[in-house]
C-alpha cells in the first residue's frame, strides 16, 4: 500500500537510493510514512524525482522486515534479545582477537548508512581493534575513481555540481546510463541535449542518451583508456590543447604526449572498434566547446584497468583546460545514495576520514588526542583481500553491515566459501539478504526513514536525513549498535545524537571543518571542503589550485581485459543496472515496482539471437568458466554483436556466479563489465 490518506506533517529528509540525493518530504500520519513528495526546493531535484524515490520506499512496511537480533542454531534461527546479541558480538571479537590478533578481525560497511555510522564503524576499528581492515561497497563501484583522481588531481570526488549540466557548453558521458542509473540527473542531460548542447557518448551500448547523442562511440568493451588515448592524439596533433592551463596548472605533460603520439585514430579504431572519423570529431568538440564537462560511472571504472580509465580522462581534461571552471570537470556519478559519503569519512582500508593518509604524524597526533587511542598505520584489506585471507584461514571474523557481499560481488562462489570459512559472521541489515542467509548472528537495521544522520550526494553535497517514523520494535541504528558493542569491549563512545559524532569528524578532518548539524539545517546542505566555520561550501573545486598545487597528467597504456572472447567463451557479457530496480533488489524488489519489472533479462543483437535460434522470451543458460546463470533473452539493438547485456536486481538467476575475479590493479575494482561466456538454448519441456 503506497498511501494510506492525507499526511498530517512533513520531515525534510533525503532519498536513500542512488548518488544524485534528490530532497523529499515524508508525509506521516499517526506515526507511519504514508507518502514521498520530491521538494522543489532540493539542491539536485528541484521537485522532481523518479520512481524509485517516488514510490520505492514501501519496503520499510514489507512484512519480512527483521525485527529480533537471530542467532544460528544449527540449522535453526532463534529469536535472541538485544542484550544478548550484543553481548554475543563483543564475547566473539574479544576471544578471536585475543587468540589471533587485530588481523582476524574485520568489517565492511554500507554506503547505505549514515556519515556518521560510517565514520563510527571506522572508528570503533582504529580504536578497539587496532586495524584498519575496514572496507565499504565502493570498493566494487567508484573504487577505481578513488586512485585515478587521488594520482592526477589530488581529490577524488566530482570537480563541479550537478547545477553545472546547465552551464556546459558540451556534456561527454562516459560509460554512464544516467537515465536509468540516475534519473534525475539523466533527464537533466537529456533537456540540455534539446536545448542543443552537444552530446557525446562513449558506451558499448545504445543507450537512451547515445541515440540521443551529436556522436556515440560505441566501443567494444574494457577499451576506454585506448579511446581516450586516441582523443588525445588528436588534441596533440590538431593543436587543440590549452598550453596556458596545461603550463600554469599541471606537470608531466610531456610524458603524455609521447604516449598519445603513438595513439593515432587508425591505431584506436582498430582497438576500439570505433570508426576513425568519429574519433576524431568527438576530440575536436571535446577540446573546441569552450567548457566540456565529462561525467562518468561504471562502464569506467568495473574494469581491469579502470582507474586507468580515470587517469586517461583526467589527462584529456586536464590538456584541455576543461577543469577549475564552471560547466567542465570530471564528474563521477556515484551510484549508491552514500557512497561518496562512506568513502570520505574513512571506511577505507587505506585512508582516514577526509583522505588523510595513516600516516600522517599530525593527524596521527590528533586521532590520539580527541580518541585517546593511537591511530594504525598499517594499510587494511580490501574487501578481495579479506575473501583471500578468509579463505587462507588468516581472518576468523567478518562483520558486515547493510551490504549483501553473497548476491553482488563477482565470483560468487569463491564469496560464498569465503563467508562460510568464517567462525563468526555477523550481518546487520533490514531483511534476510543472501549474506545474512550465512551468518551466525544477524541484527536488524533501522531504514533511513527512521533515524537521523546525513548522506553525501555525487557533487560533495552533505545532506540531513531525518528520523520520520520510529524503528519496529526498538530496532536500533546501525550507530547505537556499534557503540554498544564498542562499550562492551572496553571502549565506550558515547554521543547524544548522530550531530555529535559530526561534530567529531569536522574536529579531525580538514576538508569537514566547517561542518554542523546547525549549518546543515538548510535546504541545500554544505558541499565539501568546508575548511571553516564561516566557509560557504564549495560547489566548484581546483578553481584557484589542486591539492598538491599543480594536477599531474598520468600517461596510461591500453591493456586489454582480463579476460577475452575464444572458442569455449566467445560472447562478452556486460552486467549493469535499470531505471526500476536498484542493485541487489532488496528494497525494490519489495515493493509495487515489481508490477512494471519482476525478472532480469538478457539483451542479445539479433544476429547473434538468429544464429543461435533464439527467440524473445526464451530461456537460455549462460555459461563462464566459474559457472552458470538462467535467464529469457529479448532481442536488442542496444547491444552490439558478441556482446550482451543484463542486469543483476534479483538472487534467483545467480548471475554473479559468472563474473571473474578480475579486478583493478591498484583498486581492486571488481570488473564486472567484461565476462565471457557461451549461451545454450534451454530446451523447453
Ligand atoms: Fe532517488 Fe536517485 Fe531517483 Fe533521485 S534520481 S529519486 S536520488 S533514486
Amino acid at each position: 500500500v503506497i498511501e494510506e490518506g492525507e499526511p498530517l506533517h512533513a520531515v525534510r529528509t533525503t532519498c536513500a537510493y542512488c548518488g544524485v540525493g534528490c530532497s523529499f518530504e515524508a508525509g506521516v500520519r499517526e506515526e507511519r510514512v504514508v507518502r514521498m513528495v520530491p521538494a522543489d526546493d532540493g539542491p539536485s531535484n528541484q521537485g522532481h524525482a523518479c520512481m524509485k524515490g517516488r514510490f520505492g520506499w514501501t519496503y520499510n512496511y514489507a512484512p519480512d522486515r527483521l525485527r529480533t537480533p537471530l542467532l544460528r542454531q544449527g540449522q535453526e534461527w532463534v529469536e535472541i534479545s538485544w542484550s544478548a546479541a550484543l553481548d554475543r558480538i563483543a564475547e566473539e571479537w574479544t576471544r578471536i582477537k585475543s587468540a589471533h590478533g587485530p588481523d582476524a578481525l574485520a568489517t565492511i560497511s554500507s554506503s547505505r548508512g549514515t556519515n556518521e555510522e560510517n565514520y563510527l564503524f571506522g572508528k570503533f576499528m582504529r580504536c578497539v581493534i587496532g586495524s584498519n581492515h575496514i572496507d565499504n561497497c565502493a570498493r566494487v563501484c567508484h573504487s577505481a575513481t578513488v586512485t585515478g583522481m587521488m594520482e592526477t588531481l589530488g581529490a577524488s570526488a566530482a570537480t563541479n555540481s550537478i547545477h553545472d549540466l546547465d552551464l556546459a557548453k558540451l556534456i561527454l558521458v562516459v560509460g554512464a546510463n544516467p537515465t536509468e542509473s540516475h534519473p534525475v540527473l539523466g533527464a537533466r542531460i537529456k533537456r540540455a541535449a534539446r536545448r542543443g548542447v552537444p552530446l557525446v557518448v562513449i558506451d558499448p551500448r545504445r543507450t537512451e542518451l547515445a541515440r540521443l547523442a551529436d556522436l556515440h562511440l560505441q566501443l567494444h568493451p574494457g577499451t576506454n583508456v585506448a579511446l581516450l588515448n586516441g582523443m588525445g592524439h588528436v588534441i596533440v596533433k590538431e593543436h587543440l590543447t590549452d598550453t596556458v592551463f596545461v603550463s600554469n596548472r599541471t606537470q608531466g605533460f610531456d610524458e603524455w604526449l609521447n604516449l598519445v603520439a603513438g595513439c593515432t585514430p587508425e591505431a584506436t579504431s582498430s582497438v576500439t572498434g570505433v570508426p576513425v572519423h568519429l574519433i576524431t570529431e568527438a576530440a575536436r568538440l571535446y577540446a573546441k566547446s569552450g567548457g566540456s564537462m565529462a561525467v562518468h560511472g561504471l562502464g569506467m571504472t568495473e574494469h581491469r584497468w579502470g582507474s586507468h580509465g580515470v587517469m586517461a580522462l583526467v589527462n584529456l581534461a586536464l590538456a584541455t583546460g576543461n577543469i577549475g571552471k564552471p560547466g567542465t570537470g570530471i564528474n563521477p556519478l556515484r551510484g549508491q545514495n552514500n557512497v561518496q559519503g562512506a568513502s570520505d569519512v574513512g571506511c577505507l582500508p587505506t585512508f582516514f576520514a577526509g583522505y588523510q593518509p595513516l600516516t600522517d604524524s599530525t593527524l596521527g597526533a590528533a586521532h590520539l588526542a580527541v580518541t585517546g587511542r593511537p591511530l594504525p598505520t598499517a594499510r587494511g584489506m580490501k574487501t578481495p583481500d579479506m575473501w583471500d585471507a578468509a579463505l587462507a584461514g588468516r581472518l576468523k571474523t567478518l562483520w558486515i553491515i547493510g551490504y549483501d557481499v553473497a548476491q553482488t560481488d563477482p565470483n560468487l562462489k569463491k564469496v560464498h566459501a569465503a563467508l562460510n570459512s568464517l567462525e563468526f559472521l555477523i550481518v546487520q541489515d533490514l531483511f534476510m539478504s543472501e549474506t545474512a542467509k550465512l551468518a551466525h548472528l544477524v541484527i536488524p537495521g533501522a531504514s533511513f526513514l527512521e533515524k537521523d544522520g546525513t548522506f553525501t550526494n555525487l557533487e560533495r553535497r552533505i545532506q540531513r536525513i531525518r528520523k520520520a517514523v520510529e524503528p519496529p520494535n526498538g530496532v536500533l541504528p546501525d550507530w547505537q549498535v556499534v557503540c554498544e558493542v564498542s562499550a562492551r569491549m572496553g571502549y565506550p563512545m558515547q554521543y547524544s545524537h548522530p550531530s555529535a559524532i559530526m561534530d567529531e569528524i569536522a574536529q579531525l578532518a580538514p576538508l569537514f571543518a566547517g561542518v554542523s548539524y546547525d549549518r546543515l539545517d538548510r535546504p541545500e546542505g554544505l558541499q565539501w571542503p568546508v575548511p571553516s566555520t564561516t566557509h560557504p561550501g564549495t560547489a566548484l573545486m581546483h578553481e584557484q589550485s589542486f591539492p598538491k598545487g599543480k594536477a599531474q597528467f598520468v600517461p596510461v597504456e591500453y591493456l586489454p581485459p582480463g579476460e577475452i572472447p575464444s572458442d569455449t567463451y566467445p560472447l562478452v557479457l556486460i552486467t549493469g543496472r535499470i531505471l526500476q530496480h536498484y542493485n541487489c533488489g532488496a528494497q525494490t524488489r519489495r515493493t509495487d515496482i515489481m508490477q512494471v519489472v519482476d525478472t532480469d533479462v538478457l539483451e542479445i543483437h539479433a544476429g547473434d539471437a538468429a544464429r543461435l535460434d533464439l527467440r524473445e522470451g526464451d530461456q537460455v543458460r549462460l555459461i563462464s568458466a566459474r559457472g552458470e546463470a538462467r535467464l529469457p533473452v529479448v532481442v536488442s539493438d542496444r547491444v552490439q554483436p558478441g556482446e550482451l547485456f543484463t542486469s543483476f536486481h534479483f538472487p534467483d538467476t545467480d548471475l554473479n556466479v559468472l563474473l571473474s575475479s578480475s579486478a583493478d590493479e591498484s583498486s581492486k575494482c571488481p570488473e564486472y563489465k567484461v565476462s565471457t561466456v557461451r549461451l545454450e538454448k534451454v530446451t523447453q519441456t
